[in-house]
């Protein structure tokens, strides 16, 4: 009798400790610290998992509704729209979520919103290379730049987005006169992440690279000093000023289709935009907020004020399945 009580008050006890769990494909240390804060403020226990974005999306596939999941956290606009497609998130309903975060990088439907911001922009060789020969991401086909440019691999969700990007707002033929003039100018094949390129700029390997503006914030506040070394002879271009923007991706939250602890996942979406969790977000991992009412970091700000791409974001993923052809037919790898 008194083991069966014991067992009894141990399940209402497992019943009460509320908790979310979160797939999360980002792999920075601010999201660590903002689990943290959330459990503290809250009581409820954040769980983890970390995988690459589209492991995580084919997991919850998988899964189906037997998944622990209630988050799917993620870079990327182009996950978002795959997982959409999946069917593995729903739609979620929130004045607060509504308000902080502007409609173009949020799903219209409800089924994503971005928490972060990076714009995707041209790093250049502050050594040697005159930047005011390139003004527009189509301008790095130009014949001048043959051998200069250093770009890493198209089957990166950044690239695609930023193709997708350039379907939406300049036509087919523009996007795919794009992806084979940038092809006929690499200093060398497309290998490692952003920061790789611009370590290769720094070797004089090339001159030019397209990155988003969070990586050089790391590196230029990075505890090894080689990093900043390389990040110091940056300088950036925030292209397409004269006409539609730069083009800026988002790292972004959904609630996933299995969620089993709906209420307190909606928390969790409304806590990550909260000025609190954005100070956060733009401090550590040197991202532009979401959220308008917080700035971003010094760092950041230095780049300079810019226009940011008009066209929704949600609808310009639309095109990410006609980017992976054009990158294809271009022979890009
Ligand atoms: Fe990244």
């Amino acid at each position: 009798m008194k083991k069966s009580i014991l067992a009894l008050s141990l399940l209402a006890s497992f019943a009460l400790a509320a908790e979310i769990n979160i797939y999360s494909a980002r792999h920075y240390d601010a999201d660590t610290q903002l689990y943290k804060l959330f459990e503290a403020k809250t009581g409820i226990k954040v769980n983890a998992t970390q995988a690459k974005g589209g492991e995580l999306i084919k997991k919850l596939e998988v899964e189906g509704d037997s998944s622990v999941a209630d988050l799917f956290i993620t870079a990327d606009a182009g996950n978002f729209y795959t997982a959409k497609k999946k069917g593995v998130l729903q739609s979620v309903k929130s004045q607060t979520l509504e308000k902080i975060v502007p409609a173009q990088y949020r799903d219209a439907e409800g089924y994503w919103f971005a928490i972060s911001k990076r714009a995707r922009i041209i790093a250049y060789d502050k050594r040697n290379f005159d930047p005011s020969i390139i003004k527009n991401y189509q301008d790095l086909t130009k014949p001048e730049l043959k051998g200069k440019l250093l770009i890493r691999s198209a089957t990166a969700g950044y690239n695609t987005s930023l193709l997708a990007s350039i379907i939406e707002s300049e036509g087919v033929d523009a996007a795919s006169k794009w992806a084979k003039g940038t092809l006929a100018n690499l200093a060398r094949d497309p290998k490692g992440g952003d920061r790789d390129q611009a370590k290769a700029i720094f070797a004089g390997e090339g001159q030019v690279a397209v990155m988003n503006t969070y990586y050089i914030g790391l590196m230029l506040n990075s505890p090894k000093p080689e990093d900043v070394e390389v990040a110091k002879i940056l300088g950036v271009i925030f292209p397409n000023q004269d006409n539609r923007g730069t083009h800026v991706n988002i790292s972004g939250i959904a609630l996933t289709k299995a969620s089993k602890n709906k209420e307190n996942a909606i928390k969790f979406m409304e806590f990550m935009v909260s000025p609190e969790a954005q100070k956060i977000l733009a401090g550590i991992n040197y991202e532009y907020p979401v959220n308008t009412a917080v700035e971003p970091s010094d760092t950041i700000k230095a780049f300079g004020k810019f226009k940011e791409d008009s066209t929704p974001l949600y609808k310009s993923v639309e095109k990410i399945s006609e980017a992976v052809k054009i990158f294809d037919m271009a022979g890009w790898k």
